[in-house]
């Protein structure tokens, strides 16, 4: 893509030509020199002006809105021009509740992982409830087993009372004595005790690295089979327990739906104080008993970029989960690749400094990297610290269409690949083009 434009002359722009092509291209110049009126009042405003032409909103809306009317640029011709995304400086989010989670676009993406994914402590007995699909169950299954050996169980009763008789004699048709547990011991085979409760587990399998998928399959399909919904798997001492209802392990509790918007709700009795019903989380009750890798939604949003970046990517993956943590991981990765990896998620929009939060808009324009459109950002590197600047810099290079930076001092300029530089001065005194070509040209005229 090559933008060219011929006979700019708006504000003070003295009938300039110039080009742009992919790659990064830094315009550079003081104050008053003309650098908005090329970018933004020419190229931004050309883009936009074209685009509203295109989709006849101008036609539809100019008898309500005469603003959807943009007047043309003062330009003898612009080629190549297609949309344009502009990064500005001065739109700091002010909203009291905005924090880096909500204007990164995580929140809703953790909200969804934690109603769908979360593990929730049952509210009678506080015993752990994962509940899966079948398929998850076994992509799972089929994931832990390649790093440790696990034996699997099938869970049958579980604290009922009775003598199970009936299902003890058809369950020797099928196993032999030493695969039946009852009341977490093998079974001596003895008739049970019909006025106590009992736990009658099934030993399924021990599976390892070298167990095949269909066999992984075979073990959850027998589960299934058995008239089973929950599978307890055991690694050494470590005992957990999956489930395809929604419904406690433990003691059979039903439990609702939780929806998203619970994670992102102030629980009603204490009105983020902190209380009993919401565990002190200041949450709505329903979300202040799901976590994640073993924390609160509230506890995650403290973690800073790059804690939980790693922690994402070091998660087991469900293959359900792939596309929800990929966005997530995609986001986190945006954040720290702009050298904002120490925040953290729950830090307050409005506590940014002017570099952080242009830095967060920069990092939602490489998030939602349009294919061939025209960046534009204004100022990206202010109150930022050089060798930040350089560090960051380079992940511009790698967005598909031209980027364009409009900045006063020439810093950018050393990584990008093209530089336009206006001037002499401000005013009826600038608006001359002094430079225009690559960056080694550049410095050669400085010499
Ligand atoms: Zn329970
Ligand atoms: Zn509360």
């Amino acid at each position: 893509m090559e933008i060219e434009i011929k006979g700019a002359s708006e504000n003070n722009l003295k009938n300039i030509d110039v080009k742009f092509t992919d790659g990064l291209t830094v315009v550079t110049g003081i104050s008053g020199s003309g650098k908005s009126s090329l970018i933004f009042n020419t190229l931004y405003h050309e883009s936009n002006r074209r685009l509203i032409e295109l989709f006849g909103y101008s036609r539809k809306w100019s008898s309500q809105r005469s603003s959807y009317k943009l007047s043309p640029a003062k330009v003898a011709s612009i080629t190549g021009l297609g949309p344009a995304v502009a990064v500005g400086q001065n739109l700091i989010n002010r909203n009291p509740s905005s924090t880096l989670a909500t204007a990164s676009g995580l929140h809703p993406l953790l909200r969804l992982l934690y109603a769908r994914f979360g593990v929730r402590k049952c509210p009678n007995c506080g015993a752990d409830i994962i509940v899966l699909t079948q398929d998850e169950i076994l992509n799972y299954l089929f994931g832990i087993v390649k790093e440790k050996p696990r034996v699997v169980y099938s869970q049958l009763v579980n604290n009922s009372l009775g003598s199970h008789k009936t299902l003890l004699k058809l369950l020797l048709e099928q196993f032999s004595l030493g695969d039946l547990f009852i009341d977490d011991k093998k079974w001596d085979g003895l008739q049970l005790n019909p006025n106590k409760q009992h736990k009658i587990f099934i030993k399924l399998a021990q599976i390892d690295s070298s167990t095949s998928f269909d066999d992984v399959r075979d073990i959850v399909l027998k589960s299934h089979l058995l008239g089973s919904n929950i599978l307890q798997i055991n690694t050494g001492k470590r005992v957990e327990k999956v489930s395809t209802v929604k419904s406690c392990v433990e003691c059979g509790t039903w439990l609702k739906d939780i929806e998203p918007k619970y994670f992102h709700m102030v629980c009603p009795f204490c009105k983020r104080k902190g209380c009993k019903q919401c565990n002190n989380t200041g949450i709505h009750p329903f979300a202040s008993s799901v976590f994640f890798s073993g924390l609160l939604i509230t506890q995650l949003l403290t973690y800073s970029v790059k804690e939980a970046l790693k922690l994402f990517e070091d998660t087991k993956i469900l293959a359900s989960t792939n596309r929800l943590l990929s966005e997530i991981i995609k986001r986190l990765t945006a954040l720290k690749d702009v050298g904002l990896g120490y925040l953290t998620l729950n830090r307050s929009s409005p506590t940014l400094s002017r570099g952080e939060s242009q830095r967060v808009r920069i990092a939602l324009t490489l998030i939602n990297q349009l294919e061939d459109v025209l960046h534009i950002l204004d100022e990206p590197t202010i109150g930022q610290h050089v060798t930040n600047i350089i560090k960051f810099l380079p992940i511009f290079h790698k967005m598909p269409g031209p980027v364009i930076f409009v900045e006063h001092d020439r810093i950018a300029a050393s990584v990008a690949d093209n530089a336009i530089d206006l001037g002499p001065g401000a005013g009826s005194s600038g608006g001359s083009i002094i430079f225009q070509g690559s960056l080694s040209e550049l410095w050669e005229t400085d010499t």
